[in-house]
């Protein structure tokens, strides 16, 4: 059997490694490192596989987050709802511009932001709320873009872990996630669905004028070379990564289905299981499961963590401690937020290795595993 890992981007690239090298050798070649045609033909790929007007690539997802807090204007002290079951890069960027994160619940069975927990948390001072696709299943955009219409709200989507999501409407119709609020945000994070060999990310928006402040931020406020328009910063995706991102695009669909193909052999393995829940899946998207979390109840959760590692199986646990609770948040009155929702999940989730390279042998192994101490 070969190792276990989290994630495998080894196995992947070796199954495209001669388009990758190439790709790497033809930028080195270039000397074109920087913005180019390679970037941009990039991000025409994504945005047309997004079905998104336009996509501004930049250097990670939580530059695109704090790029797309940025564009829309919004003012020290306007209020930001997001979820605190999250990575801390969703709300992190929210408190660097003086924003006030306001945390509330999520929905327990799919894990994302809860629309009745944003609705009871509007106030005068909202400008915006971020949902987040968390482990690759999408929040429900239905309810959250009604409310955002009705209080006059931004919406930004944090589509880090759930890029080639589909997300379909009560009305029938179909958006990829990402492109459904204001302004989409996702990551090239190397583990991420859509991975880079280093760091990436990208901003999509269906508006022309957002689009072109969006551009300008990312680039130093300038919008002609050395005219600076507004306060912005420096974030640039690379040639190179682009070039590798490019390559991968296209196996983006394929990646997910193998990812989904996983998801269905555990949730076949666990499904009798009374102190294991499965991964939920709603039926107005289709779960891209970044990760392939349970839910485990009567269970020792961080013995079974350490069980596991004791055997050779990773786990990890997404995520340790909410937002809410992060030390960092001590002085935006973080600890203030009672989300008993929350909490309960952040003791009972563990999240098992997913990946496009799993095999039945590794998945039997592991699954055998955790039986062995749910069971005992
Ligand atoms: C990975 C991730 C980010 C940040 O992306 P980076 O590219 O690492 O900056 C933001 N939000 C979520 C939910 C993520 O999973």
């Amino acid at each position: 059997m070969r190792p276990l890992q989290m994630v495998d981007t080894k196995t992947q690239y070796h199954k495209i490694k001669t388009e990758v090298d190439a790709a790497v050798i033809s930028v080195l070649e270039s000397s074109a490192f920087i913005g180019g045609k390679v970037v941009t033909t990039f991000a025409d790929n994504l945005a047309k596989y997004h079905g998104s007007k336009h996509c501004i690539p930049c250097a990670n997802g939580t530059d695109a987050l704090q790029i797309a807090m940025m564009a829309l204007g919004l003012e020290p002290g306007d209020e930001v709802i997001t979820p605190s079951f999250t990575y801390i890069a969703t709300v992190e960027v929210a408190a660097l511009l003086r924003l006030k994160p306001v945390f509330v619940e999520v929905d327990p069975k799919t894990f994302c932001i809860d629309p009745a927990a944003i609705e009871k948390a509007i106030t005068p001072k909202t400008k915006a709320i971020v949902p987040v696709h968390l482990y690759g299943h999408a929040a429900n955009m239905d309810a959250i873009m009604k409310i955002a219409a009705a209080h006059n709200l931004f919406v930004i989507e944090d589509n880090a872990q759930g890029i080639g999501n589909d997300y379909t409407f009560s009305d029938g119709t179909t958006k990829k996630t990402g492109t459904i609020g204001n302004i989409g945000c996702t990551s090239f994070y190397p583990s991420k669905n859509l991975g880079a060999y280093g760091d990436g990310g990208a901003i999509f928006t269906n508006d022309d004028e957002l689009a072109s402040v969006l551009k300008m931020i990312a680039s130093h406020g300038q919008s002609k070379r050395y005219y600076h328009d507004v306060v912005g910063c420096n974030s640039r995706l690379d040639a190179i990564q682009a070039a590798i991102l490019d390559i991968k695009l296209q196996h983006l669909d394929e990646y997910i289905t193998a990812r989904v193909k996983a998801a269905d052999f555990y949730d076949n393995a666990f499904v009798d299981n009374k102190k294991i829940t499965t991964p939920f899946r709603a039926a107005d998207n289709k779960h891209v499961f970044h990760q392939y979390t349970l839910l485990v109840e009567g269970v020792d959760r961080d013995g079974l963590h350490q069980f596991l590692a004791d055997n050779g199986v990773p786990s990890m646990i997404y995520y340790p401690v909410p937002a809410h609770r992060q030390k960092m948040f001590d002085a935006f009155g973080g600890s203030n937020f009672n989300l008993p929702v929350t909490d309960w999940l952040t003791e009972r989730v563990i999240s098992l290795p997913i990946h496009t390279e799993l095999d039945e042998e590794q998945q039997t192994f592991i699954v055998n595993k955790v039986l062995e101490f749910v069971n005992k």
